[in-house]
């Protein structure tokens, strides 16, 4: 059900503190171990240990790049570009059921990537898991339309909002289990696990994070993985091209990360998008609408990207079974979030949720089913 979950804002600051704790992403990123900075680093600047104009990211580590120097970036351990530095920027409003807590770090930003601008005024406030705002798209759509690139209407099909932020399913006694920024090195095996125990989820996939590559690099494995997953009966949505912050861009950059995308799929196009770090403001909302995107949050974080080692991966477990503990399987549905760029998630944590889940009477469905979302509107024609 559409239940109401009562708002939390959460400053950026606080945002991005919890995002620097992540501990397993950081072994993907760009920068060596001599680069690292900030304060959990002895306090080591960038300027002393790497040259001249290096930022300190937000992630702690030093370099040039936007995902350095946007977002985040540390301007105590180093230099920020005043450009695309954010230090002053924003709030971010989430439920109170999620954690607040970020996804992947944003690692590379590919040359073509168009740059990043601050938007001052950028207060998001999305209103509660509320959707119905339609009027709300109608203006968005003229609004945008005179200052970025036209881009052909788009068919909304279903009753299913487009742009608002949906929190939860709408199927009393049912999961949708989400995993987000793959595909990556585990993603296969986790799709050998779906397969054997006989569940369907959606994947929230990246074009290039991680340093993985562009997706549709001739020589890329991951298109592939993709196309598994899509073959084996899981829903593909997207979770942009390069996980950036979506309120950090512009209008133009932030649908080029969507369309960027969608050219890189090739044969199908998502409705269904999750912001990285969950951050979408009112203007991005309206792009979504603009896109004919749902954006989609969650209602139970495994939070399993904070406890990926074995001795660890028991916190996760715990969330799922606190909370789903004191609620009635045929009035309650759950929308999860996990990672398939982890290794627990795969190999441990994945399982015992499936199992878990139905120890205690719920079924797994993919997150259209869990909107009762007809799948013929999970994807548009290109
Ligand atoms: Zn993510």
């Amino acid at each position: 059900m559409f239940t109401s979950r009562v708002l939390l804002s959460v400053s950026l600051s606080l945002f991005l503190a919890t995002a620097s704790a992540l501990p397993k992403e950081q072994l993907f990123a760009r920068d060596s171990s001599t680069n690292r900075c900030g304060a959990s680093f002895g306090g080591l600047k960038c300027t002393e240990i790497a040259g001249a104009y290096q930022c300190c990211s937000q992630y702690n580590y030093c370099g040039d790049t936007t995902g350095h120097c946007g977002v985040g970036c540390q301007p105590l351990y180093g230099k920020c570009n005043s450009a695309s530095s954010s230090s002053s920027k924003t709030t971010t409003t989430t439920t109170s059921k999620p954690s607040t807590t970020p996804t992947t770090t944003p690692t590379t930003t590919p040359t073509t990537t168009p740059t990043t601008s601050t938007t001052s005024t950028a207060s998001t406030t999305s209103t509660s898991k509320s959707t119905t705002s339609t009027s709300k798209t109608t203006t968005s759509t003229s609004k945008t339309s005179s200052t970025t690139p036209s881009i052909t209407a788009r068919s909304k099909p279903g009753s299913v909002p487009y742009g608002p932020a949906i929190y939860d399913c709408d199927k009393p006694g049912y999961i949708a289990l989400t995993y987000d920024d793959g595909p990556w090195i585990y993603t296969s095996a986790l799709l050998d696990t779906l397969q054997r125990l006989n569940t369907k989820v959606t994947f929230f996939v990246t074009g290039n994070n991680l340093d993985k590559g562009a997706i549709d690099d001739p020589n890329s494995p991951w298109r592939a993985v993709i196309a598994r997953a899509y073959s084996d009966g899981h829903q593909i949505a997207s979770h942009t091209w390069d996980h950036l912050d979506l309120n950090t861009l512009n209008e133009a950059n932030r649908r080029w990360q969507m369309t960027r995308l969608e050219t890189a799929l090739i044969s199908i196009t998502p409705t269904y998008m999750r912001p990285p770090y969950i951050s979408c403001g009112g203007a991005c909302e309206n792009t979504m609408a603009a896109l004919g995107y749902h954006t989609i949050i969650w209602d139970l974080d495994t939070d399993d990207y904070n406890n990926d080692d074995p001795s660890l991966i028991e916190n996760s477990k715990r969330n799922i079974r606190n909370a789903l503990a004191g609620h009635q399987v045929s009035s309650t549905d759950w929308l999860s979030i996990a990672h398939d760029i982890h290794e627990q998630t795969v190999v441990n944590l994945t399982e015992y949720q499936i199992n878990y889940d139905i120890s205690q009477g719920y079924k797994h469905v993919r997150l259209g089913d869990c909107l009762n979302d007809p799948e013929a509107n999970w994807y548009r024609t290109p």
